[in-house]
């Protein structure tokens, strides 16, 4: 485990949107495997989780874009796991942020839902690619029109939102566009 002196926390939580989302209902197959589908070492996530997460990277030219980008951070530790769906509704997820003060990084995201499962990892992990690139959520949420919102403690970003719609929608081999999002942190 990293320590140091200093630890600069973000947190972010995805709310549960009133958007109708698109789910996974039926099983998602084995596609050609014709592409490299190796999850980085600095992103571990439960076993039951890495099948899915394998497919979407078969399927998801953005979701591989977003796992490029962490694999090239190996400072960038990045773990999800599933916290306690049932007691929660109002959160889809949460990830906080602990950069220590030599530029390490740990991400821990907390699932809160088992369903868009697939939206809400690439949501999160578009958090990730945002620290990555140094994005200074804390200030830019006091600007307008940066599409970062500060929700209480916590932060959202559209970029997020957007990202991970766009990875649900390529997982599931739509090639249909959707609707621009009307609230940002929906
Ligand atoms: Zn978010």
């Amino acid at each position: 485990m990293v320590r140091g002196l200093f630890v600069f926390i973000l947190s972010f939580v995805t709310f549960v949107g009133s958007f109708s989302s698109v789910t996974h209902a039926d099983p998602i197959t084995a596609a050609d495997g014709s592409l490299v589908t190796v999850l980085p070492a600095n992103l571990t996530a439960p076993g039951t989780l890495r099948p899915l997460l394998e497919e979407m990277l078969r399927r998801s030219p953005t979701f591989r874009q977003q796992v490029s980008k962490l694999r090239a951070a190996p400072h960038v530790k990045m773990a999800i796991r599933y916290s306690d769906v049932s007691s929660w509704h109002v959160l889809r997820a949460e990830s906080t942020v602990s950069r220590f003060e030599w530029g390490a990084m740990q991400v821990d995201t907390q699932l809160y839902t088992v369903r868009d499962a697939v939206e809400v990892i690439a949501h999160e992990l578009e958090h990730v690619c945002e620290q990555i690139e140094g994005l200074d959520v804390r200030q830019l949420s006091h600007q307008r029109n940066t599409g970062v919102y500060s929700v209480g403690q916590h932060f959202e970003t559209r970029r997020a939102v957007l990202v991970g719609r766009q990875v649900a929608r390529e997982a599931l081999g739509l090639t249909l566009g959707s609707a621009p999002p009307t609230h940002p942190t929906e």
